[in-house]
């Protein structure tokens, strides 16, 4: 009915429109006020015949004339005035007028972006969540905009400036952190944050490939697709890939060569640190933290690398992680403890054998059910005395009839692959100490198996 009247506005080609839809929302275009007000009254008839009325206080009328908007007395309509606007208005969320109002809708949008992103890094949500809320609830603010006003890579380049302030504010990302890395997949040892020029781009992309799509069947969308806005991308992505910086990337190439860089970043991939830990670990890894090595040999605010404790070594991540030889008394063998407790607790789990309630008690020292025996720190026990790089626990599988001997290590990223060498190594040496204790066969009766060690003459 409405396209019948032949009234509305009609583009330089020759297209002519005179309204939108947008589920129960229309708006209405025409070149004459006179028109305007016909296509208003043809819709309030059509409205009241299909039983549907015109929310009066939600309905607006603007007239431009030669871009300035006229001051008018509204229209009256049976149930109230449509009132007039002189400004400009919201339509589904973006400001319309007939001056350019872009740098406003921005100006909000970030503003909006902002506190969301705030909201987000106060609250109490896992590493992992935090992101996805940030992806989810922040990020689309802008999103929502893009393709309708546009994007300059400037503004995005500053928001996202004040995306990294806002995260360093809140603990979430050291200030010496590589700032890539946010943005690569925690899988991968990123931080799985989405990129703003990502978004924006395939908003504005989608957005194009849509109104391509449709042009056919609706002439707007042709209209719409000549002057559709699109960002140019530089693409400088793999410049700047912190994978390959000789500081900050130095930890992942060491690993890669030594480790399994999926079951590495597997705590980053599970997410269920706080993002404060998440960044704390990240900077260690990135051997960015403010140690003395780095205080005297790259900031110059300090003349003497020692570290504190020990005042032997330069104050490394490495020397405070593994070569401190204050540190190797109780804290290394503490940290061994903790890492052989986590596996003590998963095995018990796998054989269905009591735990202890906590992860801070100690394991009991044998620990047996019809599936399983589990001895913890059995080896130390039969020699009397504590030894060095003894196997922590001994499961033995009653199904298989064979002695799981588990050794923990905690070595440093570096040593990986040598430690690997000299576990294997104490392997036949440990078999001839097992079998010394009667077991011919790594058989698993129970007389060959800690509790009743006496009789074995250990
Ligand atoms: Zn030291």
């Amino acid at each position: 009915m409405l396209e019948e009247t032949q009234y509305g506005y009609q583009f330089k080609s020759g297209t002519k429109i005179n309204h939108l839809f947008y589920m129960d929302d229309i708006k209405l275009y025409a070149n004459k006020e006179k028109d305007i007000d016909s296509l208003i009254h043809l819709s309030q008839v059509h409205s009241k015949n299909i039983g549907m009325t015109f929310s009066i206080e939600k309905c607006a009328r603007l007239i431009l004339k030669k871009d300035h908007s006229m001051l008018t007395d509204g229209l009256r309509m049976p149930n109230g005035t449509i009132k007039y606007i002189e400004e400009g208005y919201k339509n589904l969320g973006i400001l319309h007028s007939n001056i350019n109002h872009e740098v406003e809708v921005r100006h909000k949008a970030i503003t909006e972006y902002k506190s969301r992103l705030g909201q987000v890094l106060q609250s109490q949500l896992n590493a992992k969540n935090q992101v996805m809320a940030i992806n989810t609830y922040a990020l689309p603010v802008i999103r929502y905009s893009a393709g309708i006003i546009k994007w300059t890579e400037e503004a995005i380049n500053e928001t996202n400036i004040a995306t990294r302030k806002l995260l360093t504010m809140h603990g979430a990302l050291h200030p010496k952190s590589d700032t890539t890395r946010l943005y690569f997949d925690r899988k991968d040892g990123g931080r799985g944050l989405k990129s703003l020029q990502q978004r924006v781009k395939e908003e504005e992309q989608g957005i194009k490939a849509h109104a391509a799509s449709m042009a056919t069947s609706g002439k707007c969308l042709g209209e719409f697709q000549s002057a559709a806005l699109t960002m140019d991308l530089r693409h400088d992505d793999e410049k700047n890939d912190w994978r390959t910086k000789p500081v900050h990337g130095a930890y992942r190439r060491q690993i890669s060569k030594v480790g399994d860089l999926h079951q590495t970043y597997m705590w980053l991939k599970n997410g269920n640190l706080t993002t404060n830990t998440d960044s704390l670990i990240i900077a260690a890894q990135e051997q960015v933290l403010p140690t003395r090595q780095l205080q005297t040999k790259v900031y110059h605010t300090r003349d003497d690398p020692r570290f504190r404790l020990c005042r032997d070594a330069p104050q490394t991540i490495q020397h405070i992680i593994s070569g401190c030889k204050q540190l190797a008394g109780n804290d290394y063998p503490e940290w061994h403890n903790h890492v052989a407790r986590v596996l003590y607790r998963s095995l018990c789990n796998e054989y269905g054998l009591n735990k202890p309630q906590h992860s801070f008690e100690g394991p009991v020292e044998v620990n047996e059910n019809d599936l399983a025996k589990i001895l913890w720190d059995f080896y130390s026990r039969i020699h009397k005395h504590v030894l060095a790089n003894q196997p922590d626990i001994v499961v033995v599988d009653k199904e298989n009839k064979r002695p799981i001997l588990i050794d923990i290590e905690v070595p440093n990223d570096y040593n990986i692959a040598s430690k690997k060498r000299q576990v294997r190594e104490r392997s036949p040496s440990l078999r001839r100490d097992l079998k010394m204790l009667g077991c011919k066969n790594n058989c698993s009766h129970s007389r060959h198996w800690g509790t009743e060690r006496n009789n074995t003459g250990a």
